[in-house]
């Protein structure tokens, strides 16, 4: 492993990151790096990094001991150097295999709160918040903050202000239902400080998921045929993790997590429902996990998976049964949510949702419309459309489950 400091180096700092560099090296595969940084600004609470080509993909995190942040660049070289200011003590820079990684050593507690890699891919703008050492240590043990290029810029109306809780044991909700039943846990996406997506009258995601939850439980329950369990039935934040693990705890035979989809053009119309994998299928797919992974690290955070990219989530060999499950489930949605609502063209898609990762629980992102289209708001946030929604469910989970009873 070779390394080329630039800057003010610290030879401890260096040799305390060798590590997990040595680790990325291993894991990322080559690139013909086309990038240089060109320059590096830290001004107050701004850090901005140009580029003179454009980048893939960036990612901030936070490290202790000394307090660091770290910023990997893909698919761009070393080059100017910056001077420090504000919180940063000195800026470093390191070439490493696909790339380069920048460290801004801190003078003072300071994490990410907010980043956009701009639509050119040519600026990275970083924005700090100064925090209490308690809250950085907690920064520290969390997954980066991924950037792609003109994400920020195509979803404008996805933003948090607010401060977001922090992380806890969440206690688990009441089961309903008759006990030898298989169980489904359905999670309404985003909540509490996370209104996910807004649309064009100002609905908002997490209202509209909450209702077509319940109203999906009420169908289940309708059925008799399973148990439910709601992660949420309040407007209350929970961290991608506890989603799931909420239904890992209550041993889920099934999760289905509710979300609307947005689009920058409200042409953008129908369900569709994703499941995991390493890759998206397609670049929407990718666009979509990083908005709906964003829920954990929107507010600057302390949150969420304390080892992994969110944005390439590595999936375990284990998991691939459960993953075939997942999207036999899905083409099952697909089929019988066709006659019932309006559906895209190719309803199951895949992306790396960090919702979807119980190794050991088939899990669905059931995209149920885009609030960004009027007429599909409408249609979610009517009587009728969440009646169609849940009856689209309730058909495929028993087909589902009878299906799983009978290969038994
Ligand atoms: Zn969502």
């Amino acid at each position: 492993m070779q390394f080329r400091w630039t800057g003010a180096a610290h030879p401890l700092h260096g040799r305390a990151m060798l590590m997990p560099l040595a680790l990325l090296a291993w894991l990322l595969p080559a690139h013909a790096l086309a990038a240089t940084v060109a320059r590096i600004d830290v001004a107050g609470d701004r850090i901005v990094i140009r580029f003179d080509e454009a980048v893939e993909r960036a990612a901030s995190f936070i490290l202790d001991g000394p307090r660091r942040i770290a910023v990997d660049v893909n698919g761009a070289n070393p080059g100017s150097v910056a001077t420090a200011a504000g919180p940063v003590a000195a800026v470093r820079q390191a070439a490493r295999k696909g790339g380069t990684r920048i460290v801004f050593d801190l003078a003072e507690p300071a994490i990410v709160s907010e980043g956009e890699l701009g639509e050119d891919g040519r600026e990275l703008t970083l924005k700090l918040r100064e925090v209490d050492a308690r809250r950085f240590a907690r920064a520290s043990l969390t997954g980066p903050l991924s950037f792609i290029p003109g994400l920020g810029s195509r979803a404008p109306r996805y933003k948090v202000t607010q401060a977001v809780p922090p992380a806890r044991r969440a206690r688990l909700p009441e089961i309903r239902g008759d006990a030898d039943r298989p169980l489904v846990v359905i999670d309404a996406g985003h909540g509490g400080a996370d209104p996910g997506a807004i649309g064009p009258e100002g609905l908002r995601e997490k209202e509209v998921t909450l209702r077509i939850a319940k109203a999906i439980r009420d169908e289940l329950l309708k059925g008799g045929r399973v148990r439910v369990a709601l992660t949420r039935d309040d407007d209350r934040f929970l961290v991608l993790r506890e989603r799931y693990g909420i239904a890992r705890r209550l041993k889920a035979d099934l999760f289905i997590s509710v979300h609307c989809d947005a689009a920058g053009a409200a042409i953008a119309t129908g369900a569709s429902a994703y499941t995991l994998s390493e890759v998206a299928s397609d670049k929407e797919a990718a666009r979509l996990a990083a908005r709906e992974n964003k829920a954990d690290v929107i507010a600057g955070v302390d949150l969420g998976e304390a080892a992994g990219d969110v944005s390439s989530i590595l999936i375990d060999l284990a998991q691939r049964e459960t993953m075939n499950l997942s999207a036999g489930f899905a083409r099952l949605l697909g089929r019988e949510a066709r006659p019932l609502i309006p559906v895209k063209a190719n309803f199951h898609r895949m992306a790396s949702l960090m919702v979807l990762k119980a190794p050991d629980m088939p899990s669905v992102l059931f995209e149920t419309g885009y609030i960004s289209n009027p007429a599909d708001a409408a249609f979610l946030a009517s009587d009728d459309g969440r009646e169609r929604v849940a009856q689209s469910v309730r058909r495929a989970v028993e087909v589902h489950f009878a299906r799983r009873m009978a290969a038994r």
